[in-house]
């Protein structure tokens, strides 16, 4: 995790998968800490809790920009007299600008369209600034059943890289021979599944079906989805892990009384991840 920029409560990122927009790839965000205005979003009942972390996002997202603090040409008086020389106005052409979206009402409108990945990533870089790298949270042991507190350092969670930022859609063999056209789920996605009314016997395919355009010539559809084989379904699952960039949010959890090691995902999504109890 790269933090590019420091000053009062704004930090600058390079996200895992960024924004395609008008033939540039938006990599790069600045972000302000969240304030009582967001705690009160967060804090509300009967709101649903993608349109809540949409409108956190829009109030602490500052820019997004195609090219990051450390990426700033250097202010070499050689190259500055070599531009001078070709260009007739040159205080305005020696430095390339930017593609710099600061527009707070256009940022609102992007944050929808930013991939799942970058999503969970940004919310986790405004945890950090906002209260510190340090998470501690309580689990429970799966084989003794004991519950214990755990911390972890956010800033050592691993990021991946979107393979190809330029394209959300992409298509699909199956084992089975059908073909199948599946999206990078984004915010629009992850709205829709939320909507969903989501029981544990089939949240699998729900999510599988937020990623899928159309099975062979069918357009996709849960009852459809369910009717795969399980290795058509797993080579969709793995398709998502290979083309959708992110945070890695699964630890290795040790047990202080048995010693047992498990593997558990880090829910970004709870509400102590904000709101700490100590
Ligand atoms: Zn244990």
């Amino acid at each position: 995790m790269d933090i590019l920029d420091s000053r009062s409560g704004e930090q600058g990122f390079e996200l895992p998968c960024g924004l395609f927009k008008d033939g540039k790839i938006l990599k790069h965000v600045i972000l302000k800490e969240i304030t009582g205005e967001e705690e009160d979003i967060l804090a509300a009942e009967d709101v649903n809790g993608i349109i809540k972390l949409n409108r956190v996002l829009g109030n602490c997202i500052v820019s997004f920009s195609d090219v990051g603090k450390e990426q700033k040409p250097p202010k070499n008086d050689n190259a500055k007299k070599a531009i001078d020389a070709s260009a007739s106005n040159s205080d305005q052409v020696s430095i390339p600008l930017a593609n710099i979206i600061s527009d707070k009402q256009e940022i609102r409108n992007l944050v929808p369209e930013l991939t799942i990945g970058d999503r969970i990533f940004i919310l986790l870089c405004l945890r950090i600034i906002s209260l510190g790298e340090n998470f501690i949270f309580d689990t429970e042991c799966s084989k003794c059943k004991k519950s214990f507190k755990r911390s972890i350092d956010l800033t050592t969670l691993p990021t991946k890289e979107m393979k190809d930022p330029t394209t959300l859609l992409y298509s699909l063999e199956l084992p089975s021979g059908k073909t199948v056209k599946m999206r990078v789920a984004t915010g629009k996605e992850e709205l829709i599944l939320s909507k969903m009314k989501i029981n544990a016997t089939d949240i699998m395919t729900k999510s599988l079906s937020i990623r899928t355009e159309t099975v062979g010539n069918e357009e996709a559809s849960v009852l459809l989805l369910k009717k795969l084989s399980l290795k058509d379904r797993n080579k969709m699952r793995d398709s998502i892990d290979k083309y959708e960039g992110g945070v890695e949010t699964e630890i290795e959890i040790e047990c202080p009384e048995c010693g047992d090691v498990s593997v558990s995902d880090l829910d970004i999504g709870q509400s102590s991840f904000f709101f700490p109890s100590e």
